[in-house]
């Protein structure tokens, strides 16, 4: 890499570097913008190959801005938190020089760059006591930096703390605004369908009971206590909702049998949905699972749901419970719109639909990720794949109880 001669007076190159942050900070840029131009100011005071800056979110450290050249492989790596070097420099707050980074175990950013560097240098980035990212910078010469690089690099994580931490509380704010605002749309427009309804028939009831065919009196009752149906579903999933934003979703894991649950399961959507065929398979003799009797109901009843609100009548919706490995799965296949086998992880994100689910039914897009949280709560995982010759296929797997002794189906 082409790179200037280190400037000799250091401590101005600093100080113009912590002035440019702090003006950068102040001016409102983008978080990732003043990182990349914190590396780029710092290429022309150190001798680097390469550099880049992490920041933790969640669990996570995410490469954000990187220099060099695997810039490109670097940026957008995520490192799970661990025993990698990184890590540890972030945790324990203490910044680590490796003269040679294959010896002590540092992995650079990607495995070209761990190829080829020789030195290494990683500075936490730490705001009240805290380990909130870290500014790591390589070199393929051995022996590249010294305890002067360690300090400087320390002064402008110093600089850097600030926007960082700003930028993180501004991103969760807008992340609760927008959940704020997606939540009014979904109560406004999901609440007030069944409610209306609901309004509307029990009044036609209670003025002209009397003069009603029995056939339309009926149809209404039906219709009130379907809408009823949808409203309380709803709000046990709102409910889920309000618990996985305000934190965990906790849910005990008991030992459990799927198969009673399923089909009590399957009995009730059959009433909801009398012109759908649900065909139910269990496998003879499946374990207890681990997980909390409601909370499963109430995802299988939303998978089933689904399936039966995303096709035609008279289509055919499969519902399979069996073992794989050390877990029960259950499946619910139909010949629905189908899925585009691109976006089944966004299925499961908060408030997504589909164009086409949109098109075809009412929904709030809650659902699958109520799901989706619920299920992971409960040791599990869930998936969605399109089938063969149409439809989809959505499931989940539950941690078979090692301790239960193995029930036979009944
Ligand atoms: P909603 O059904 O209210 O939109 P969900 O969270 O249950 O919310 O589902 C999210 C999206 O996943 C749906 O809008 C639709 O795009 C897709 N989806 C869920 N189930 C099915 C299915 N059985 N077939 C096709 N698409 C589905």
């Amino acid at each position: 890499m082409a790179k200037s001669e280190p400037v000799i007076d250091r401590s101005l190159a600093t100080a113009q570097l912590v002035l440019e942050i702090a003006t950068a900070a102040a001016g409102e840029a983008e978080l990732d913008e003043i990182l990349r131009a914190t590396l780029d100011r710092l290429r022309i005071v150190l001798p680097l190959t390469g550099g880049s800056i992490a920041l933790v979110e969640d669990d996570e450290l995410v490469i954000r801005a990187a220099v060099g050249p695997f810039a490109e492989e670097a940026l957008g790596q995520r490192a799970k938190r661990g025993t990698a070097r990184t890590w540890q420099v972030v945790e324990t707050g203490e910044p680590f020089m490796s003269r040679d980074i294959q010896a002590d175990g540092v992995r650079p950013r990607g495995v070209k760059a761990a190829a080829q560097m020789r030195s290494w240098l990683g500075v936490p980035i730490v705001r009240k006591g805290k380990g909130i990212g870290l500014l790591e910078i390589d070199s393929t010469m051995p022996d590249a930096f010294d305890e002067g690089d360690v300090e400087l690099v320390g002064t402008i994580v110093k600089a850097l703390a600030g926007p960082v931490d700003l930028a993180g509380r501004y991103a969760a704010e807008r992340r609760a605004g927008l959940l704020r605002d997606a939540f009014i749309g979904v109560i406004s427009h999901e609440l007030r369908t069944p409610i209306t309804t609901i309004y509307g028939l029990s009044k036609m009831l209670r003025q002209r009971d009397d003069r009603m065919p029995p056939e339309s009196r009926k149809e209404a009752i039906e219709d009130i206590e379907a809408e009823a149906d949808r409203l309380h579903r709803l709000a046990e999933d709102l409910l889920v909702l309000s618990r996985a934003e305000a934190g965990r979703v906790e849910v005990s894991r008991e030992p459990i049998l799927l198969s009673h649950i399923v089909r009590r399961a399957v009995a009730a959507e059959e009433l909801r949905w009398p012109d759908r065929h649900f065909l139910f398979e269990a496998m003879r003799g499946l374990p207890p699972v681990l997980g909390e009797d409601i909370y499963a109901e109430q995802v299988v009843r939303n998978l089933i749901t689904n399936a039966a609100k995303y096709s035609e009548p008279e289509t055919e919706i499969q519902v399979i419970l069996d073992v794989v490995d050390e877990d029960c799965r259950l499946r619910v296949l139909d010949r629905g719109i189908g899925i585009d086998g691109d976006d089944t992880e966004q299925l499961f994100e908060l408030f997504y639909r589909s164009p086409s689910a949109a098109r075809h039914a009412a929904g709030a897009g809650i659902g699958l990720f109520v799901c989706r949280q619920l299920i992971e709560a409960m040791g599990g995982r869930v998936w969605a794949k399109p089938r063969e010759g149409g439809g989809s296929e959505f499931g989940f797997t539950l941690p078979i109880d090692i301790e239960s002794d193995p029930i036979p189906s009944v």
